[in-house]
């Protein structure tokens, strides 16, 4: 996740936008592309669902003009299946209202679900993935964003699996929780602590995968050497390309790939392209991940005055930062390529982050625009089979390992 600017450039002229919807729209995308595309199963590591409705009422199966997200929209771009991400901000952690806040956002989870029966199930295995997939609905893999809800407690994670939780990102979002420390706070831990390490072995013996983003190097490197599973990062960047907290150095990258683990490319510019981020952090005077004033007020909050202060951040959509510097997707595929010479084509996927703040690649939308990333696969010159990888395949592979595994 990161946060909104779109406030700073809201003027985006009329002829940036048309200039957008003529050379670089779907347009660009050839017939061999599209066809690859709609047959391969995308499945997304990272997205960002359910805040907006519950912040805003609505329903995902309604295509909506804003935000970079919708069940339509996420049809058209080809996306089979998602870790449906539920994601409660800082703002409800020092009211300790955290736990409460994760089981309203299952509960309109459910609701969501239960309204768009006919355009997505949720998915408890990489079978059922499959299954639902081939059927032409979206399958959801309920995951959490924010290892502070569990309150570092393993009955939490045991009840959230019961509620059909199958993924948790174990870092709480840019704060150290009381287990493991974050990228872009304080170390408190030096990495995890035996609450930390509890949780993992409890998430391997119920069979839920691990995410590590938003994990400071310590937890990363931690969770890797206490889990029997391999771990996700599941929307990340490369710090060789932007030496900043929340990106993964080169020698970490291998170690979480040597235990089969799979890093997720979050599809924005600022983890991966400098110009960006700077221009970025220049506007907002402050890095995009900095949420350090969140906590003063909010200690004393009702959950209702909570909900009123969290609520207008969503849906989280980028900046408008000025079209030349943003990275095209076949640069922002550069990234991706520079990993797999580290660590193969094995270890990499998609993790979009739609609707948690990217600002995307030049000429794209929003998840309608996904086949463009296939195009610029196509002429990166990457074979069909690495291109099936990075949209699914290797996240399939870790989802089956960890969930579909003899108890
Ligand atoms: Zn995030």
């Amino acid at each position: 996740m990161t946060r909104p600017l779109v406030w700073l450039l809201a003027c985006a002229c009329p002829v940036i936008a048309w200039a957008y919807s003529t050379s670089s729209g779907q347009a660009q995308v050839s017939d061999r592309a599209r066809t690859l595309h709609q047959e391969t199963l995308v499945f997304d590591a990272h997205v960002h669902v359910v805040d907006r409705q519950f912040y805003h009422g609505g329903d995902m199966g309604q295509r909506v003009e804003d935000g970079q997200f919708d069940l339509p929209r996420a049809k058209e771009g080809g996306l089979d299946a998602m870790f449906f991400s539920l994601f409660v901000t800082e703002q409800y952690y020092p009211a300790r209202l955290e736990t409460k806040q994760v089981l309203r956002l299952i509960d309109a989870a459910y609701d969501q679900l239960s309204k768009n029966k006919d355009k997505i199930e949720l998915a408890f295995t990489a079978s059922d993935v499959e299954r639902i997939s081939k059927t032409g609905k979206i399958a959801a893999f309920m995951d959490l964003e924010g290892g502070f809800d569990l309150d570092g407690d393993p009955a939490v994670l045991r009840m959230l699996y019961r509620l059909g939780l199958r993924s948790f990102q174990l870092p709480a979002h840019n704060w150290a929780n009381n287990f493991a420390d974050s990228c872009c706070a304080a170390a408190k831990w030096h990495g995890l602590n035996d609450r930390g390490r509890a949780v993992i072995r409890e998430a391997n013996r119920l069979g839920m995968v691990i995410n590590i983003s938003h994990g400071s190097d310590e937890t990363i490197s931690q969770a890797i050497d206490v889990s029997a599973d391999p771990i996700l990062a599941t929307h990340h960047g490369l710090r060789s390309f932007n030496d900043i907290p929340r990106t993964m150095p080169d020698g970490l990258l291998k170690k979480l790939a040597a235990k089969g683990g799979v890093i997720g490319f979050q599809i924005g510019n600022e983890f991966h392209n400098v110009k960006v981020f700077n221009w970025r952090t220049a506007h907002a005077g402050k890095p995009f991940w900095d949420t350090t004033d969140i906590g003063r007020k909010e200690a004393g909050m009702t959950i209702e005055e909570l909900d009123k202060l969290a609520g207008p951040q969503f849906p989280m959509v980028g900046i408008a930062a000025p079209d030349d510097l943003k990275f095209t997707p076949y640069e922002w595929l550069g990234v991706v390529d520079r990993a797999i010479e580290l660590v193969g084509e094995d270890h990499v996927m998609l993790g979009s982050d739609f609707d948690g703040g990217p600002t995307l690649p030049r000429g794209m939308r929003d998840i309608r625009d996904l086949p463009m990333l296939t195009e610029a696969m196509l002429k990166r010159g990457w074979s069909e089979p690495r291109i099936r990888k990075f949209l699914g395949g290797n996240l399939l592979r870790v989802v089956r390992q960890v969930t579909e595994k003899q108890k």
